[in-house]
C-alpha cells in the first residue's frame, strides 16, 4: 500500500516571522509518522525553514532543468539541495501559466530534479472550460503523459491532480470527479511506466483542501494525499489535514 503524502505549497507567502508555523507543523508531523509530510517554501525561506524544522521535508516550488547559467529568477536542483531541500513541485498551473511552461519543459524539470536526488510533485489539471466541455479526463491524462520524465523512480515521484477551477476558490472537486480522474491517471501512469511502477506513484489531490473536506477526499480510491495551498500556511489549518490522512 502507498503511504499518504500531505504536502503544503506556500506559494508567494511567508516571511521569517512565519517560521514558527513551520516548526509547529513539523512537530505535529513527528507525531503522525504514518503520513509523509512536506512544505514547499518560497526560495527565500528554504534554508531557514529547513533549519526551523530539523528532520522535516522542505521543498521548492519549481526547479530549472539546467545546472546553472544565465536564467534570471530561476533556481537549480543544487541550490534547493544546498538550502536543505528534499523535494520540489514542478508543473504547477500557476507556473505553467505565468512562465509559458510546456509539458516538455516540465518533463525536463522533473527529470533534472529526480536525477539530482530530489523527490518531485508533478502537477496536472484542467481549466473550467475544459471541465465544462466534458474533456477533463482526456486533457489531463494526455497532459500527464507528456509531462512525465523518462524512467522516473516511482518512490520519489508523486502526481498532484489540481483542477485549476478548484485552486484558491473554495470550490473543491466532488469525490466522484476526483475518483474518476485519479483512476484515469493511474491508468495513464500504467500505460507510460508499466503497472508495477505506476502502482508505486502517489497521486495527490489539490484545490481548496481543508480540515473539513480532507477526510472525504482521502477516502476516495487512488487518492494518496493532498497538495494544499492556503490551508498549509498555519499549523492550526494544516495539522487537521495531516491528522485526517493518518
Ligand atoms: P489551495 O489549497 O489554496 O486551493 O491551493 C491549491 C494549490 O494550488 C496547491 O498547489
Amino acid at each position: 500500500a502507498r503511504r499518504m503524502l500531505v504536502a503544503g505549497n506556500w506559494k508567494m507567502h511567508g516571511l521569517g516571522a512565519d517560521l514558527g508555523e513551520v516548526t509547529m507543523i513539523s512537530m505535529a508531523a513527528e507525531k503522525n509518522r504514518r503520513v509523509d509530510t512536506a512544505l514547499c517554501m518560497p526560495a527565500t525561506l528554504l534554508h531557514r525553514a529547513a533549519a526551523a524544522a530539523p528532520g522535516f521535508d522542505i521543498g521548492g516550488q519549481d526547479v530549472h532543468p539546467e545546472k546553472g547559467g544565465a536564467h534570471t529568477g530561476e533556481i537549480s536542483v543544487d541550490m534547493i539541495k544546498d538550502a536543505g531541500g528534499a523535494l520540489t513541485i514542478v508543473g504547477h498551473s500557476e507556473r505553467r501559466e505565468a512562465c509559458g511552461q510546456s509539458d516538455g519543459d516540465i518533463a525536463a524539470r522533473a527529470a533534472a530534479a529526480l536525477s539530482g536526488g530530489l523527490h518531485v510533485i508533478l502537477c496536472v489539471g484542467e481549466s473550467l472550460d475544459v471541465r465544462e466541455a466534458g474533456n477533463a479526463v482526456e486533457r489531463v491524462t494526455s497532459q500527464l503523459k507528456a509531462s512525465l520524465p523518462a524512467d522516473p523512480d516511482p518512490n520519489r515521484l508523486a502526481i498532484a491532480y489540481e483542477p485549476i477551477w478548484a485552486i484558491g476558490t473554495g470550490k473543491v472537486a466532488g469525490p466522484e470527479e476526483i475518483g474518476e480522474m485519479h483512476s484515469a491517471l493511474r491508468g495513464a501512469l500504467s500505460e507510460s511506466l508499466g503497472a508495477e511502477c505506476a502502482d508505486k506513484v502517489r497521486i495527490l489531490y489539490g484545490g481548496s483542501v481543508n480540515g473539513d473536506n480532507a477526510e472525504t477526499i482521502f477516502a476516495v480510491d487512488n487518492v494518496d494525499g493532498a497538495l494544499v495551498g492556503g490551508a498549509s500556511l498555519s499549523a492550526a489549518k494544516f495539522v487537521p489535514i495531516i491528522e485526517a490522512a493518518s
